[in-house]
């Protein structure tokens, strides 16, 4: 059975939920082998191995921590030839897709990015996905070299499939180029002790309805009661609401989760683009002619200072 190469993201060993997805859908394909690069690369080993990967290639350098993607990419390169896999899959985050745009130049490949589902086809991997603003779903299949797939988080579903995942040290040669673009300093952004908003199952959102910079508390106690991300429209982000690096939408991120709740959003294209390949979406609204409805699972007509409270107040009932 061929091999499916999958980038592990991972901190410190602790593997990140997107690239145990990617295990579900390498399986798909083949078997999957696993590389992970950097600090605590070998103790990432079981947990892939509980997802399903066969092999895990390893390599711990300090140039994975201290420059730019490059020695990243130099590794990867290194596996495909070592493994020669049917395709190289990788998590759809900032980093992932450069990784994943340099990686398909240098082999000389082509690369799909922001997949939202994969499957296997006789000529190899087919990816689904959602483009022009969410208008028109694509299936697609790279004809040249290795392909080389980002898949977006929450395409799929984390499942235990346990494998060998015996650990292999990978031989890499950095570059030239590797070190080119030294990191100078990292500042950690403030934990809000919510998930990321790309990864998160279930995002709550804010737009103009909310109606000022403080009445997204009841949007954050919504989320919190749910162990959500809050997510928010660009009108609320312009308004200096919430912060921009919570925006959903065409300039803002693009969310998959399985459960989208947008309140007092009217559902522009705009917002539509990162949020439309949620699993399920649900609206409050107190505008029953909002755009928002034609593309919802669930729809509340109603104020959401009325809606937003009972909704948590149910959840934490429900939760004991
Ligand atoms: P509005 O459109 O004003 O809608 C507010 C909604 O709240 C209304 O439907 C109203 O009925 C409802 N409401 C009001 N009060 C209540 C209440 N008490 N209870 C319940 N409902 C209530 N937008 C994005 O979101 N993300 C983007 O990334 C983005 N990028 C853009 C890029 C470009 C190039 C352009 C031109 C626009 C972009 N926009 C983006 C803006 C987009 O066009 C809309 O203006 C924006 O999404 C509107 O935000 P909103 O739905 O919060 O506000």
């Amino acid at each position: 059975m061929a091999e499916v190469l999958v980038y592990v993201d991972h901190v410190d060993g602790a593997v990140r939920k997107p690239t145990l997805e990617l295990l579900t859908l390498a399986r798909r394909i083949g078997e999957p082998v696993a590389v992970a690069l950097g600090s605590g690369a070998a103790a990432t080993a079981q947990t892939l191995a509980e997802h399903g990967a066969v092999k895990v290639l390893t390599h711990e350098a300090s140039e994975y921590a201290d420059y730019l993607v490059v020695p990243k990419v130099d590794a990867l390169q290194a596996a495909v030839a070592a493994v020669s896999p049917a395709a190289v899959l990788v998590p759809s985050s900032a980093e992932g897709k450069e990784v994943a745009a340099r990686l398909a130049l240098r082999i000389g490949s082509g690369i799909i990015t922001d997949a939202v589902d994969l499957e296997a086809g006789d000529e190899g991997p087919v990816a689904t996905q959602s483009v022009f603003a969410a208008s028109f779903t694509t299936k697609s299949r790279i004809s040249k070299g290795t392909p080389v797939i980002t898949v977006k988080p929450n395409s799929a579903a984390v499942e235990a499939a346990p494998a060998a995942g015996a650990v292999e040290a990978l031989e890499v040669s950095f570059s030239e180029k590797a070190t080119g673009t030294k990191i100078t300093g990292r500042t950690p952004r403030e934990s809000t002790g919510r998930p990321e908003l790309t990864e998160a199952a279930i995002v709550v959102s804010g737009g103009r309805g909310v109606n000022g910079a403080e009445n997204f508390a009841i949007i954050e106690a919504l989320a919190d009661s749910l162990g959500a991300a809050v997510g928010a429209s660009r009108a609320a982000v312009d308004a200096g609401w919430y912060p921009h690096t919570n925006q959903v939408g065409q300039t803002g991120k693009s969310v998959s989760p399985q459960l989208y709740i947008a309140s007092g959003i009217s559902g522009a294209i705009q917002h539509r683009a990162g949020m439309q390949t949620s699993k399920t979406i649900v609206a409050i609204n107190k505008d029953p002619e909002a755009p928002i409805f034609e593309l919802v699972d669930y729809g509340v007509v109603g104020d959401l200072f009325d809606v937003v409270p009972q909704l948590t107040d149910e959840v934490k009932t429900r939760k004991g």
